[in-house]
């Protein structure tokens, strides 16, 4: 389960403070997908990282998996966020210098994956449609392989959540129709938990729930 309740983001300024995240409350299963959609600035990307705990909130509480990880010290922290969470941006963020093989293997190195991460790779490589890509380079895909890579890394650890923030947003349309099939249908998709930023209504469709965030709160439709 995925629990926020009350998630406050604030920045403090020389006059009041400066309020991105009101009070966002969510509570998720395994399984459940949502889309969160909003306006450029209205605090998509700063949600996304705090439920993927790269930032921490000015108030609230995160539960996932029936852990808090705001509570947890920093290596804690990143040991928890390396097994149970996948990201999936905007830009691939794929290594250059490594292939699609080496770059879904990344997350393996720092978590003990009990030494089956190689065929995991590429099981997952051959999901996402690149068994026949696994030795290429990164600048020898095209934009749509490169985020299929990217949704490939994200489910090596097995995450409880997967989290794509706009990741469809650099891809043209016919692409970007295909990655946002490709999140929609994950494999293993029945045990995680996926969260996708989107600003196109269509892929926004492919999930269980839309929520609108404006004001600083989440707004299901
Ligand atoms: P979105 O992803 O919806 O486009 P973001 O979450 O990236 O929006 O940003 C939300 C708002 O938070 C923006 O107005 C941005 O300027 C502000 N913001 C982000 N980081 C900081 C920061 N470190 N200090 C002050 N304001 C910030
Ligand atoms: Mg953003």
């Amino acid at each position: 389960m995925l629990i926020a309740d009350s998630i406050q983001k604030r920045y403090p300024t020389r006059g009041d403070d400066l309020v991105i995240l009101r009070s966002v409350s969510l509570k998720m299963a395994p399984g459940d997908s949502i889309a969160v959609m909003g306006p450029s600035g209205c605090g998509k990307s700063t949600l996304l990282n705090i439920l993927g705990t790269l930032d921490q909130p000015s108030g609230g509480n995160l539960t996932i998996d029936e852990s808090d990880p705001f509570s947890m010290s920093e290596p804690e922290l990143a040991r928890f966020r390396n097994r149970r969470i996948g990201f999936v941006f905007q830009d691939h963020h794929l290594m250059p210098q490594c292939s699609a093989l080496e770059n879904v293997l990344l997350p393996t190195l720092v978590s003990d994956d009990g030494g089956d991460g190689l065929a995991r790779a590429r099981d997952l490589l051959d999901a996402v449609g690149l068994a026949e890509r696994v030795d290429h380079m990164p600048a020898e895909l095209s934009g749509g392989e490169r985020q299929r890579v990217a949704v490939a890394r994200a489910l090596i650890n097995r995450p409880a959540v997967v989290l794509a923030d706009e990741p469809t947003g650099n891809l043209d349309r016919t692409t970007g129709e295909s990655v946002g099939a490709l999140l929609a249908g994950l494999p293993g998709r029945q045990d995680v938990i996926l969260i996708v930023v989107t600003h196109s209504e269509r892929l926004a469709r492919r999930f269980d729930r839309i929520f609108d965030l404006a004001d600083g709160a989440l707004n299901s439709r």
